[in-house]
């Protein structure tokens, strides 16, 4: 049975990057490897929109949450995190484990930031070190109005971190027109690649922080990712098979052109959306915040969360993604971000009809 991949990452990857993958070893520290760094790194910034550095590790996504923590704060700073879901909510753990004040911008579920209460914190809360915002809440598959509020940001001039982790390279996210300090994403939602590498970018103004930050660090010190890429190189061994199917990965992205990707999410959303509604369904977001990477359901009362899901699996090789915490049995997600077509969404619908 033909499998359909549909979760939110990690999505599916391209033939020409499985091949890449599978090429024989490198030395990391030779001449090979640093063109390869080089060119790949210079991509990431034509993706990030952006001119500012771009760091690349072997990590998931979440190690990069923690190393965007650690390397821009020191221990008692105060930082304002903006959650809308899970993945915001992470962000906010991360920070207490290390120590610091954290001050959250409450929020409905499914519904992006209110920009007032964003407003509000920002201005109630004293010696901000930096503000952590979830683009798009995976979870919930709510996008926040990131211009907006990274306006409200800017205004004040505070450090701006963004997890970009579902939204990057799928939905436009402009790095440097709207002052992202600091954005990440990962290799297996967008970018058409197994997991294993997480890449940041770090503006002039992070760097600051960055070389002030007192917070303890040593793999993921940022400082040492810099100095060693002045080199060609990665301070510890990078994971080599990842950067041969990422280089393939985004040469095929740049091939496509960066609007033209933005417009297939953005067509591939909105007709999920309305095959979704076709069925009798509804979102769970509010539509106006509905995401072009990930459509979150709500199941049905009538309907077995659970045994949906494993129905979809198991008899027609459909994987959707269930909910999170306590939105578990409440709500399938249906991911489209990265290497997917309006076929594969037709056919997870012709499922879903099957079996609601
Ligand atoms: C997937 C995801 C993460 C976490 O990534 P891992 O690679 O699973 O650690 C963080 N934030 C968002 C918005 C995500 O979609």
């Amino acid at each position: 049975m033909e499998i359909n991949l549909r979760i939110p990452g990690p999505t599916p990857i391209p033939p020409q990057v499985r091949e890449a993958l599978s090429r024989q070893m490198i030395n990391h520290r030779g001449p090979e490897f640093a063109e390869i760094l080089g060119r790949v790194t210079e991509n990431l910034k034509t993706i990030f929109q952006t001119k500012n550095d771009v760091l690349i590790y072997p990590s998931a996504g979440t190690g990069m949450m923690e190393a965007t923590v650690i390397n821009v704060t020191s221990p008692g700073d105060t930082v304002v995190v903006i959650t809308i879901g899970t993945f915001g909510e992470r962000y906010a753990n991360i920070a207490k484990t290390f120590g610091l004040r954290v001050v959250t911008v409450d929020h409905d579920a499914g519904h992006g930031a209110h920009l007032d209460e964003v407003e509000k914190v920002l201005s109630e809360t004293k010696d901000i070190k930096a503000v952590f915002v979830t683009h798009n809440e995976t979870s919930t598959g709510v996008t926040n109005d990131l211009e907006k509020i990274a306006k409200l940001i800017k205004a004040k001039d505070l450090l701006l971190v963004v997890d970009t982790e579902s939204s990057l390279g799928s939905i436009p996210v402009k790095i440097d027109e709207w002052g992202i300090d600091v954005a990440f994403t990962a290799s297996q939602k967008g970018f058409m690649c197994p997991p294993g590498i997480a890449m940041v970018s770090v503006s002039e103004r992070a760097w600051k922080a960055v070389e002030s930050s007192s917070m303890p660090k040593f793999y993921f010190n940022f400082l040492d990712a810099k100095r060693s890429a002045l080199k060609g190189q990665t301070p510890y061994t990078p994971a080599v098979s990842l950067f041969f199917g990422l280089d393939t990965a985004l040469e095929m992205m740049l091939d496509e052109g960066l609007e033209k990707i933005f417009a297939r999410h953005k067509r591939i959303g909105e007709f999920t959306r309305k095959e979704i509604k076709k069925l009798g369904l509804s979102l769970f977001p509010y539509e106006e915040f509905a995401s072009n990477t990930v459509t979150a359901v709500k199941i049905p009362e009538k309907i077995d969360g659970k045994d949906f899901l494993t129905k979809a699996r198991v008899e027609h090789g459909l994987v959707l993604g269930g909910g999170q915490g306590t939105l578990s049995g409440k709500i399938f997600r249906i991911g489209h971000m990265g290497w997917v077509e309006e076929k594969e969404i037709a056919d997870a619908i012709a499922v879903i009809k099957q079996l609601i």
